[in-house]
Formats: structure tokens, C-alpha cells, sequence
């Protein structure tokens, strides 16, 4: 029997548009492939929701998304709206999402494709074998936290303010969820925190380390954040699965990404306790290449075989698309990003046709 979703689609801003089109065109193939039904509607959300809709979340899009079974969101951003007050630029739509659909987790692989190793700007030795997977906290911390603003002082001078909290219930979900990663991969997790200097921190290790006790099979190192960093650029094998809050996993996990040479490959997925969960690329919305036909579209098209895992539960169309990325690659067919000698560059459109008739072939 044909099984049917209704997913929402939120091309956004910049290359988004892009890169969408093809994902959607990769999940009609392996839709028939697999008798999978999309049912796709498509909202606005960033700068082009306050373009269309005079603000960067507008609550139809928040409707829609929570009466789908999974959203898939490409990027938001760009130059147009970077004057505009905090509350109204692009980003609030994105941090609006998470929090209305209460994403509270993460999950950003970056592994090394062994038809890539020579994109990444380490040497082989060091990135061969790289698959780590960084678990970050989404609707907490100084993102969120109150306090936050820009107020005057007595004297009359500006003060900017941000807070970091954590209650232990937010941080026990977020470390469920990232022991369970970790029990279905390496089973090692590395808690990463500032333990040494905010009292917030020393909460977050507190509780990662009485959790602990609930996951015998899962080995718990802890690590504060400017050695992680360190430890991530010097020798990132020593790493299975991260875990940590919003700020620091904002920062790790770019830098996990460039490990792999390009941000153009990696996907993400960000879930709830219940209800849908939002898959899209860790990059941007690329202002600098937007509309020229030159964007990566395999970071999402990753991101709607991440869907197809964690929010849909079809694993199998979710590894025929994996699949055909590694056999397009092995091909030795490659965007700008990711381009190196001997290989057949490609625009984005034109990755996206070789892709489908991998595929159709596979
Ligand atoms: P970015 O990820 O958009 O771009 C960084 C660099 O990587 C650029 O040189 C870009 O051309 C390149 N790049 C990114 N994705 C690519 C792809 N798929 N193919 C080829 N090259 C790619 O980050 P940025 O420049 O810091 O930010 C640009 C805009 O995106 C800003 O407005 C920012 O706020 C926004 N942004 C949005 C998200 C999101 O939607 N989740 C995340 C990060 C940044």
C-alpha cells in the first residue's frame, strides 16, 4: 500500500530555492521507488516570509509545519536583511521554528567520504576515518535565556545583555537523547562545557555524570569547550558522539563540519519529543553564490534522506538516496565546493540531473 506524508517545504532565502528543487525532485524518484506519497506544501519562513508576509515566521507557516509529518527547510539569510532589529531579521523565523516546534535536539553528523578526503584542508592522516556526531542542545541556553537585550544604564551608557541557563530537566533530554546516539554508534559520548568557569556549566557536568549511571554501555568523557576545539582540529578521531548546549554546539559543530571539506555535504536534523522534526543542511543561505547555479545541493538532498530516517522511518529510501550520492561522487562529478583536479565540475542543476539518473539506475 502506498504509504503518504505531508511534508513542508521552506525553501527560504539565497541558494535555498535552489537546492530545494532538487531535493524534491530526489524524493518524487525515490518516492516511486520506494511507494512513498509526498504530499508537499510549501511555506515562507526568513527574508522571504518578511518579503511576502512582513515577518520572518509567519503563524501559517508555523500551522502548516506542525500539521505535517516533517519539515524540510533549506536556508535563510542575506545582506537585504541585515539592518533590520533582531527581532525581525531572517534568523528570528529560524530560532522561532525551533522553539515553536520545541527542537530541543541536534543532531549534526560530519564524516569523512572517502571520495572526498582530499577536499579537507587537514592532512589525510588526521581526517581519514573522521564520523562524529555532534548532539546540540536547540532551545536553551544564552539563546534563549532571560535576561537578554540592549538596556541603558544609570549613567546613560548601553548595556548588552544575554543569559546562560539551564534547568536540569532541559539538560537530562538533551542527554537522553545524545546517551541513545551514541549507544547506536560508538558507544563513547564526550560532554563538552565550560565547567571551569560558569556555574551553569557545572550543572550540565552534574547531570551528564548522573546519567551515566543509566547508560552502562555508553563510555562519558567530559571536555571543556576551548579544548574541544582544540582536540577537534588536532586529532578528531578520538571523537564518536559530542554532546553539549547551543552556544558551544553552534561553534563545534561548524568546525566538525569543515573536517570534512566542505559545509556543501552535511545535513541535519533537529527533533522534538513528539510532533515533526525539521531536516536541513548545517550550511547558510550562501548570499555569495545564490542565483548563479553553482550551490551544492547534496547537503540537502542528505537532509531529505535524514527525514526519511528519523522522521519518517524509511530507512531504506533514506540509504538508496546515500547511495546515490556516494556513487555520483565516485563518478567523480563535483560542485565548486568541493571541486579538486581530474573531476567533472557541475552546477547545481546539473549535479541534480546526474544524481536522479543514479538513481533511477540503482
Ligand atoms: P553560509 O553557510 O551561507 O556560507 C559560508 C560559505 O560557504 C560561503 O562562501 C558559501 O558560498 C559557502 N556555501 C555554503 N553552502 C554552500 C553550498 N551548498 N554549496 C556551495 N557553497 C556553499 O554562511 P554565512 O556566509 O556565514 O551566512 C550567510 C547567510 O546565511 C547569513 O544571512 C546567515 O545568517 C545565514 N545562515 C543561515 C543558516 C540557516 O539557515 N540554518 C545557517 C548559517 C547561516
Amino acid at each position: 500500500m502506498t504509504q503518504k506524508y505531508r511534508i513542508t517545504l521552506l525553501p527560504g532565502d539565497g541558494i535555498g530555492p535552489e537546492i530545494m528543487a532538487v531535493a524534491v525532485d530526489v524524493l518524487q524518484v525515490v518516492g516511486k521507488k520506494f511507494d512513498l506519497q509526498f504530499d508537499f506544501t510549501e511555506a515562507l519562513i526568513g527574508g522571504a516570509a518578511i518579503d511576502g508576509a512582513g515577518e520572518p515566521l509567519p503563524g501559517a507557516t508555523l500551522d502548516t509545519c506542525r500539521q505535517s509529518d516533517a519539515v524540510l527547510l533549506a536556508a535563510i539569510g542575506g545582506y537585504k536583511w541585515d539592518s533590520l532589529p533582531s527581532n525581525m531579521r531572517p534568523e528570528a523565523g529560524l530560532l522561532g521554528l525551533r522553539a515553536g516546534l520545541d527542537l530541543f535536539a541536534n543532531l549534526r553528523p560530519a564524516q569523512i567520504l572517502p571520495q572526498l578526503i582530499d577536499s579537507s584542508t587537514l592532512k589525510r592522516e588526521v581526517v581519514e576515518g573522521v564520523d562524529i556526531m555532534v548532539v546540540r542542545e536547540l532551545t536553551g541556553g544564552i539563546y534563549f535565556g532571560k535576561p537578554k537585550g540592549i538596556f541603558a544604564t544609570e549613567t546613560g551608557e548601553k548595556r548588552g545583555v544575554n543569559t546562560m541557563a539551564y534547568t536540569e530537566a532541559e539538560i537530562d533530554r538533551i542527554g537522553r537523547v545524545a546517551f541513545e546516539t551514541a549507544q547506536k554508534r560508538g558507544g563513547k559520548l564526550c560532554s563538552v562545557d565550560k565547567a571551569n568557569v560558569l556555574e551553569v556549566s557545572q550543572l550540565w557536568r552534574d547531570r551528564m555524570t548522573q546519567l551515566a549511571a543509566e547508560y552502562p554501555d555508553v563510555e562519558l568523557s567530559h571536555l571543556y569547550v576551548d579544548n574541544a576545539a582544540m582536540q577537534l582540529v588536532r586529532a578528531p578521531k578520538q571523537f564518536d558522539t559530542i554532546v553539549t548546549g547551543n552556544l558551544f554546539g553552534d561553534i563545534l559543530s561548524d568546525a566538525a563540519a569543515m573536517l570534512t571539506g566542505s559545509i556543501g555535504m552535511l545535513p541535519s536534523a533537529s527533533l522534538g519529543a513528539s510532533g515533526p522534526g525539521v531536516y536541513e543542511p548545517v550550511h547558510g543561505s550562501a548570499p555569495d553564490i545564490a542565483g548563479q547555479d553553482k550551490a551544492n545541493p547534496l547537503a540537502q538532498v542528505l537532509s531529505a534522506a535524514m527525514m526519511l530516517r528519523y522522521g519518517l522511518n524509511q530507512p531504506g529510501a533514506a540509504e538508496h538516496i546515500e547511495k546515490g550520492v556516494l556513487q555520483v561522487l565516485e563518478q567523480g562529478y563535483r560542485t565548486g565546493d568541493i571541486i579538486s583536479a581530474d573531476m567533472n565540475l557541475l552546477g547545481c542543476k546539473a549535479m541534480g540531473e546526474v544524481l536522479i539518473q543514479t538513481l533511477e539506475g540503482i
